[in-house]
C-alpha cells in the first residue's frame, strides 16, 4: 500500500500546490441487506461497527501522513451501505479527525439517510457538521416498496423530511428509484406529487439495475421490465421535474438553484477525491484505485500495510482524457474544450474531432461555445453516444 501511496505522492508534489479534494467515507453496513443491492455491505453488528470505527480512523490518519501536504478537503461525503447508523457523536467524531488530520475547508458535509432513521438524530447530525442530508426514499408508492423490500411506509418518508426541516435541515436531497416491477404510471404521478409537496433541494432518479447473483433475480424474471417502459419512465420523470422547477444537470441528478452535489461533481468534473473504508475509490493525480470490497480484506490490507487494492491504475494522459471526457459528458453543461487541452497539454485530441462531428450531424451531440454536450434529450442514450465518441 505505502509503496502505491509513495507513486501517487511523487506525482502530487509535481503540481506544487495543494489541490481542492472530496473525501468520501464508506460506512460498510445496513440493517438488512437489500435483494436487489449490490454494494459493498453487509448486516450490522456492534461489535463490527466499532471495528469499522477504529480502523476507518486508522486508515484517514494513514492516508493523511501521505496526502495532507497535497489536498484541501472541501467535501466530506458519508455513503453507505446506511451511515445513518452511525451516531451523531460517532460523525462528530470522524469529521473532527478528518479535520486533525488534513486541511478542511468544509462547503459541503453530506450524510446518506434510510427514511427508517430517527428522525430526532437529525438536529444532532447538523449540529456535528452534516449540512446535507441524502434520503434514500426509493418511492412514495407503497406496492413499489413493499417489492424492493424496504421497511418503511411512504408516511416515514413525509415525517423524516417533516423533521429534517424542523431541524434547520435546508439542503436535502432525496433518492428515487425507477424502473421497479411493479410500478405504474400512477407511481410516477404519486412521486412527483410528493415531491411538489415536500419541495426537496435535490432529486436523484436512479435506474433499478438488473443484476445477475443477486436474490432479485426472482423478482424480474417473474415480472420483468422492458428496456421501453424503463425508459419511458425516465422520460416522464426528467420532463415532470424539469416542469416543477427542479433542473437536470447530471443524467440522474436534478436540484434548485445552487443545491447541485459539490461532492458528486468532483466525480463528474473528474476532480481529486480521496475515498476510505471497503470499496471506496479514490483519484488524485493521475492514478485511480479501489479499496478492498470485502471487509474482512479490507482490515487484513490496512492492518498489514501490504498492497491489496481491488484496482490500482496509473492512467496515461489518453487514458485520462477518455475518462475526462465519459464523466464529463454526463453534465448537462457538458465539457469545455479549451479545459481539456490545457489539462491535458500534449494530448493529441484530433482523433476525436471527426467522431465528434459525425456525432454532432445525427444530433447526438451539441458543440457552442467551446463546450460538447449531449442534449438531454439524449441523456437515456448517453452511454452509446459516450462509446461511439470514446472507441
Ligand atoms: S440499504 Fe442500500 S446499501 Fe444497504 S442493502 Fe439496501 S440498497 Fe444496499
Amino acid at each position: 500500500m505505502d509503496a502505491d501511496y509513495n507513486l501517487v505522492v511523487r506525482r502530487l508534489s509535481e503540481a506544487g500546490q495543494k489541490a481542492e479534494a472530496g473525501f468520501y467515507i464508506h460506512y460498510p453496513f445496513c440493517r438488512q441487506k437489500c435483494s436487489y443491492c449490490h454494494f459493498s455491505s453487509s448486516v450490522y453488528e456492534r461489535e463490527l461497527h466499532l471495528k469499522w470505527l477504529a480502523a476507518i480512523k486508522e486508515e484517514i490518519r494513514r492516508a493523511a501522513s501521505f496526502f495532507s501536504d497535497y489536498l484541501i478537503i472541501d467535501t466530506v461525503y458519508f455513503g453507505g451501505g446506511t451511515p445513518s447508523l452511525l451516531t451523531p457523536d460517532e460523525v462528530k467524531c470522524l469529521l473532527d479527525w478528518v479535520r486533525e488530520n488534513f486541511e478542511v475547508r468544509l462547503q459541503e458535509a453530506t450524510i446518506e439517510v434510510t427514511p427508517a432513521a430517527e428522525a430526532g438524530r437529525i438536529g444532532d447530525w447538523l449540529q456535528a457538521g452534516i449540512n446535507r442530508l441524502s434520503v434514500g426514499a426509493q418511492s412514495f408508492d407503497p406496492e413499489v416498496l413493499r417489492v424492493l423490500g424496504r421497511a418503511y411506509e411512504p408516511e416515514k418518508i413525509v415525517s423524516l423530511l417533516e423533521g429534517a426541516r424542523r431541524a434547520g435541515g435546508d439542503n436535502i436531497g432525496l433518492d428515487l428509484m425507477v424502473g421497479v416491477p411493479g410500478e405504474s404510471f400512477k407511481t410516477i404521478e404519486v412521486n412527483l406529487k410528493a415531491l411538489s409537496e415536500l419541495q426537496p433541494e435535490h432529486v436523484s432518479v436512479y435506474l433499478l439495475e438488473e443484476l445477475d447473483k443477486v436474490p432479485f433475480q426472482r423478482v424480474w424474471e417473474k415480472s420483468p421490465v422492458s428496456e421501453e417502459a424503463a425508459a419511458e419512465t425516465y422520460e416522464r420523470y426528467r420532463l415532470g421535474l424539469e416542469e416543477a422547477g427542479w433542473l437536470q444537470y447530471e443524467i440522474s441528478n436534478f436540484s434548485k438553484p445552487g443545491f447541485q452535489c459539490r461532492h458528486n461533481l468532483k466525480y463528474w468534473k473528474y476532480q481529486p477525491f480521496l475515498g476510505v473504508g471497503p470499496s471506496a475509490s479514490s483519484h488524485l493525480g493521475n492514478f485511480r484505485w479501489t479499496n478492498p470490497s470485502g471487509l474482512e480484506d479490507w482490515w487484513s490490507a490496512l492492518c498489514s500495510g501490504k498492497p491489496n487494492f481491488d484496482e490500482f491504475i496509473r492512467l496515461s494522459p489518453e487514458e485520462a482524457v477518455r475518462e475526462c471526457l465519459a464523466s464529463g459528458l454526463r453534465l448537462r453543461e457538458g465539457i469545455s474544450l479549451a479545459e481539456l487541452v490545457s489539462r491535458f497539454p500534449g494530448v493529441d485530441l484530433s482523433g476525436y474531432e471527426t467522431r465528434l462531428t459525425g456525432l454532432k450531424d445525427y444530433g447526438l451531440l451539441q458543440v457552442s461555445d467551446g463546450l460538447v454536450r449531449i442534449p438531454t434529450e439524449r441523456f437515456l442514450v448517453s452511454n452509446s453516444i459516450i462509446s461511439e465518441l470514446l472507441f
